[in-house]
């Protein structure tokens, strides 16, 4: 066969630019360094008989039109938008449940506060009409500040019609919501501290911010953009994201793409300013005329180029592009479901969707607090889900998996190393879920503990970041990864990116592949050569 693009990396963004290229009549050639594609999006067994969603354990949701191209539910996918969707317990015992229906949400928030109750579903309303608003900019290739095309310009004007749109007071709370810290955000609509935490902590989730954070409420609001249900509406695919990120292969597969595994770039070559092979950790040469790495930016221009290929000022914004980990996942083989206070009724039904252990905005600051200062947070943030019930045959009969993901973990640690730190970060956690589910610690039968330097070293994410860079105002839309490249190309002839170091760079929603496909279908000619 032969190949006219070489994608680096296997992920799920990749995967997805591998099928958009197939279909525009390419020949893409995926090379995937771990033994299977997907990325951050596996479903892996950790221990005899158990299996989890490895790292991300929702989905964020994926683009629609992604959904349908790929045919990914003929494929076998089978997506659950879980009811209740988010479980966030309080410190005192209880729990706050958030259904897929807002009244129903509104009827739960009623115990803790008549007054937010009804503002909730007001809440809702400006979330998902900002939200619809800023969904148009996620797939969309921002535009060039210097010098915007036609094109741009057009898209430019379509964007400020909408945002016109909106009405005064939308546009407003766009405006002014976005440099806001979400602390501030959310306490001018609810009162309860434990509703505030719930919502803002879809702000925080894998940065390096905590809710006093400024800017904060852009995270919100690009959230909002991808799913403007407050907390998140948490669908997952049974069996794990890796049941996805194997449909989206057999996909790309079909289009025409190749996919290979156990496949590690090591260099790019690059040849009078364009890029000509990529080099594999075995000394295999391939050549390539147009390479599109889905690898992060970092890894990709400090680690796989030749420094004096770029230059010095690019090598300077690409090294300020903020990496900094704060993310450790578990997963636990479990006897059985936990019993969590506040929570009554069968806890097949009521563990659905996601649990968040993070009861108020001070417990996130703090928790924050300590990652400042290089130490993981002795009282973490956790957002946990249970794969197994979605599918049962992810543990053994009777059994369960329950995947945790735990901030703040900072990649860089004021003393010792990571790689000594499993035991504590584990204690630290258990002992956090026992306060709430008393009796846990004796349900754990395995437990896998994957910390900030395991997600660099093993999956290849530099600086352990679950977004291949820190989702900040300074960091998205034309600024990801950096001023005047955001339109998936980069200063080498024939290189482009499609991870979620490029806008709109916010989960599992395929935007970025599917963006950056589009720009090099547009910009690569047809050339034969790897
Ligand atoms: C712990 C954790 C929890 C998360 N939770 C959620 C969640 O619940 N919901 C959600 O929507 N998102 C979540 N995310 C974020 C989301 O999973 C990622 O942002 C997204 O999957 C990134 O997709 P990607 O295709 O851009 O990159 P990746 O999934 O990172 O894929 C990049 C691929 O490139 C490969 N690669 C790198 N370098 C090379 C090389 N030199 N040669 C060959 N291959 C290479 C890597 O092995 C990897 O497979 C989470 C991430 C993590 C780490």
């Amino acid at each position: 066969m032969t190949h006219d693009i070489v994608i680096i990396g296997g992920g799920h963004n990749a995967l997805t630019a591998a099928f958009y290229l197939a279909k525009g009549g390419r020949k893409p050639l995926v090379l995937e360094r771990r033994h299977v594609v997907g990325g951050c999006a596996t479903s892996e067994e950790f221990a005899p008989g158990y299996k989890s969603a490895t790292l991300a354990h929702t989905i964020g949701p994926l683009r629609p039109a992604i959904v349908t191209d790929m045919q990914l539910e003929r494929r076998g996918v089978r997506f659950v938008r879980p009811d209740p969707r988010l479980m966030a317990l309080s410190a005192d015992g209880r729990a706050l449940v958030f259904s897929t229906d807002a009244a129903r949400t509104a009827d739960a928030i009623r115990p803790f506060s008549a007054k937010d109750a009804t503002r909730f579903p007001e809440f809702c309303g400006a979330l998902a009409r900002t939200g619809e608003f800023l969904a148009g900019l996620l797939d969309m290739t921002p535009p060039s500040i210097d010098a915007p095309s036609k094109s741009e310009l057009w898209e430019l004007l379509k964007t400020g019609r909408k945002f016109r749109a909106l009405g005064k007071k939308e546009s407003f709370a766009l405006l002014r919501w976005g440099p806001m810290a979400v602390a501030d955000l959310v306490a001018e609509w609810f009162e309860t501290d434990l509703l505030q935490a719930a919502v803002a902590a879809r702000a925080i989730h894998g940065t390096a911010m905590g809710p006093w954070s400024a800017g904060t409420g852009a995270i919100l609001l690009l959230g909002a953009a991808i799913d403007p249900a407050p907390g998140g509406s948490s669908i997952t695919v049974a069996g794990g994201p890796g049941v996805l990120t194997r449909a989206m292969a057999e996909a790309a597969r079909e289009a025409g793409a190749e996919i290979r595994t156990g496949a590690e770039v090591r260099q790019i070559l690059v040849k009078d300013g364009a890029v000509s092979a990529v080099v594999l950790a075995d000394g295999t040469e391939i050549p390539a005329q147009t390479i599109v790495s889905g690898a992060d930016p970092r890894r990709t221009f400090l680690g796989l180029i030749d420094p004096v290929e770029l230059e010095p000022g690019f090598m300077t914004r690409i090294r300020n592009y903020r990496v900094p980990g704060t993310v450790a996942k578990l997963n636990f083989a479990l006897r059985g479901l936990p019993a969590f206070m506040g929570l009554t009724g069968d806890p097949a039904a009521t563990l659905q969707g996601r649990v968040q252990v993070g009861p108020g905005i001070d417990y996130l600051e703090r928790a924050f607090d300590a990652s400042k200062y290089g130490e993981m947070s002795p009282s973490p943030y956790l957002d946990i889900t249970f794969p197994s019930i979605h599918d049962p045959s992810m543990a053994p009969s009777g059994r369960h998996v329950m995947s945790v993901h735990m901030q703040y973990a900072p990649f860089r640690l004021r003393s010792g190393s990571w790689s000594a730190l499993d035991e504590s970060l584990a204690a630290a956690v258990l002992r956090t879920i026992e306060d709430h589910a008393p009796g846990f610690t004796a349900l754990v039968e395995h437990r896998q503990v994957i910390t900030p330097l395991v997600l660099e070293q093993e999956f290849g994410l530099t600086g352990g970041h679950i977004h291949h860079g820190e989702l900040a105002l300074d960091q998205l839309f034309t600024m990801r990864p950096t001023l005047g490249w955001a339109n998936y190309r980069t200063p080498l002839d024939g290189l482009f990116l499609c991870g979620s170091g490029t806008h709109p760079g916010h989960g599992i929603t395929g935007a970025s592949g599917r963006n950056a496909a589009r720009e090099v279908l547009k910009a690569a000619p047809r050339r034969t050569g790897a």
